[in-house]
């Protein structure tokens, strides 16, 4: 059967970051690992366009939203071409089938009786384009999910029956207990379901960026609710609601990938819908974890989000998916630190790997003239046998979506065999003249490199295709040395150049320079921001957060005191920079940080390593002075 697997559909309110390359290179990997093992594997992913905080985010930036949702979408697609990922949909919610593919969904559950009309009365988070009871909201107004401030807000709405699948779903999951890993997140869904289920508001109105109703309904005063438009994604490119080109059997074997922040619309709202609509359920709904940076919480507003596309120019498009795969077991959150990137690298891929290669190489030239040749392996049988029992073992780590403990597995044969180098010291052995067994170890070493190279592809996949090159073997041979575990008695090898260079610091540090720049603006563009110099009074932690500051800060008579909210905890104690002569935006749209009112930002520099400082002036400056 075709398997099917899909990123979420990212949304295109900011440019993609680390934690969209980490959901797509898994969806990737996923993908690899299936064909691999032979199995037809379709990948999907695309961007979610919809929704009035796109409609924001427009206006601010001075584009129509067609405009701005074409820009960002594109962003998305290219980093995807240049990372090699092996999409075969890119779908996007502003593309025509998708259209007819939401209305006709409509329409079905409509007919189905899965939908009426009625009144909302809640609070909604524009950021999260989501609707909060009262009883949900954090401290009466804020969003439980991103901390921002909600409006209330009374409507008219059609409303999904959600309630009547309430017993079925709990009912799928008794019967499927596997479908969510990890296994904790499946029982928060149980227990979110068994708490009682309300019926789901599917529609918006006040706003226009959105799929409409189909026309038999005859309203054109609402909008279809974003999430509903989102999900749909996943299977309108498969023709659904469309009448040509149906691929809709891939929807047979799903996996979903999503970031645990939205595994409730995975996990309950859409297989009610897939319910509501007669389709076949997601086989599986993988939720993976969050990347902090150096221990601090990534944001927009604090700065410190990380360009994937900067760490892959940098450091190797390679290097960055082995560490984003190997640091972090999946559905746990992980910490990104480029010092911790480089030690993997340095270690793993280059000392262990790349230089197992070059030995090899090295060795088989030198001796052989790159020909190596033996049918007795009496010698290593040990070895061979501990190599066979870890190939084994990893077919449990990839089926159970444990891909770092894989990759753990998978270095030890690699260890195994730099160690039988050391141990049997083929120098040695060609000085004693035993050609035969040096022979025999290069093609053991080789063999474990042949056996590694097929199983890193998923992860690996350009270098683990150089290593295949340089060996002579290539995916016809998957069934003879990884499934039937025989040995290659004989290997043809080609030099290449070596795999993995180490990563120096000096290079890491101009590379950043030349790549980290922002895009061109105009000085009219500038001429809006309005920095000023203002004396902080007063600096305190904020509670519950390992990173944040909230300042009072004096910005002179003409402007007065402000509250603005900065990352900057982990690099100064508050009582440090009481009187320090800051630099601030004063005219950024105020907001709720934590539940922080924040009326403005603080700049500071940041150096290579992310470590931030206050951008501070003279002590005799004005309060209030502008900077420009
Ligand atoms: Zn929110």
């Amino acid at each position: 059967m075709t398997k099917y697997v899909t990123t979420p559909i990212y949304y295109v309110n900011d440019v993609p970051h680390i934690g969209h390359a980490y959901t797509t290179i898994l969806c990737d990997m996923f993908k690899r690992y299936q064909v691999l093992k032979g199995n037809e594997c379709v990948l999907l992913t695309g961007t979610d366009e919809h929704g009035q905080k796109i409609e924001n985010s427009a206006k601010l930036k001075q584009k129509s939203t067609q405009e701005y949702a074409d820009e960002i979408s594109f962003k998305f697609q290219n980093l995807w071409n240049n990372f090699g990922i092996a999409y075969d949909y890119f779908v996007r919610t502003t593309d025509k089938y998708h259209d007819i593919g939401v209305k006709y969904a409509f329409e079905e559950m409509y007919r189905n009786g899965d939908i009426y009309k009625g009144h909302y009365e809640g609070n909604y988070c524009i950021s999260c384009e989501t609707f909060f009871t009262k009883r949900q909201l954090v401290d009466e107004f804020f969003c439980p999910d991103c901390g921002k401030e909600t409006t209330p807000l009374k409507e008219e709405s059609y409303f999904f029956r959600l309630s009547k699948y309430e017993n079925k779903l709990l009912e799928w999951y008794k019967e499927n207990p596997n479908i969510i890993l990890p296994l904790h997140k499946k029982n928060e869904i149980i227990k979110f379901i068994e708490g009682g289920l309300s019926d789901l508001s599917i529609t918006r109105s006040g706003f226009k960026w959105g799929i409409s109703l189909p026309p038999f309904v005859n309203d054109d005063k609402h909008i279809i609710y974003v999430w509903l438009d989102a999900l749909l994604s996943y299977i309108t490119p498969l023709g659904f609601g469309n009448d040509n080109l149906n691929k809709m059997y891939f929807f047979n074997d799903a996996t979903h990938f999503v970031g645990k922040d939205i595994l409730r619309f995975h996990a309950i709202y859409w297989p009610a819908f897939l319910m509501s609509l007669n389709l076949p359920l997601p086989k599986k709904i993988y939720a993976h974890g969050w990347w902090t940076r150096d221990g601090a919480k990534m944001s927009k507003s604090v700065g410190n989000v990380i360009n994937p596309e900067e760490i892959a120019n940098t450091y190797g498009l390679e290097n960055m998916r082995y560490f984003l795969i190997r640091e972090v077991p999946f559905g746990q959150d992980g910490d990104f630190s480029r010092k911790a990137l480089i030690e993997r690298s340095n270690s793993e891929l280059s000392d262990t790997l790349g230089n197992l290669l070059s030995r090899l190489l090295g060795m088989g030239e030198k001796y052989f003239n790159l020909t190596i040749e033996s049918n007795n392996f009496d010698y290593l049988k040990n070895e061979i046998d501990e190599v066979a029992i870890i190939i084994e073992s990893l077919e449990y780590y990839m089926e159970n979506m444990m891909p770092n403990r894989y990759l753990e597995e998978l270095w030890k044969i690699f260890n195994i065999a730099n160690l039988s180098i050391t141990k049997y010291a083929p120098w040695d052995m060609m000085k004693e003249q035993k050609v035969d067994d040096v022979a025999t170890l290069l093609v053991f070493v080789a063999n474990i490199l042949a056996k590694g190279s097929l199983l890193l592809y998923p992860i690996l996949p350009n270098s683990s295709k150089e290593i295949m090159k340089s060996l002579g073997v290539d995916f016809s041979h998957y069934n003879k040395i990884i499934l039937d575990n025989e040995l290659i008695n004989t290997f043809k090898l080609t030099k290449i150049p070596p795999l993995f260079p180490k990563i120096e610091k000096p290079a890491i540090e101009t590379n950043i320079n030349k790549i980290n720049l922002k895009d061109e603006i105009n000085i009219k563009q500038f001429d809006k921001i309005d920095i000023r110099v203002g004396k902080i009074l007063e600096a305190k932690r904020i509670e519950k957060s390992n990173n944040l500051l909230v300042l009072n800060i004096d910005f002179g008579e003409s402007i007065g005191t402000r509250q603005i909210v900065s990352g900057i905890a982990n690099f100064y104690k508050p009582e440090n920079i009481n009187g320090v002569l800051a630099c601030a935006i004063i005219n950024l749209k105020p907001s709720k940080i934590m539940g922080v009112l924040s009326q403005g930002m603080i700049l500071t520099t940041e150096d290579s390593k992310g470590n931030l400082s206050l951008l501070s002036v003279y002590s005799n400056t004005e309060l209030g002075s502008k900077i420009g």
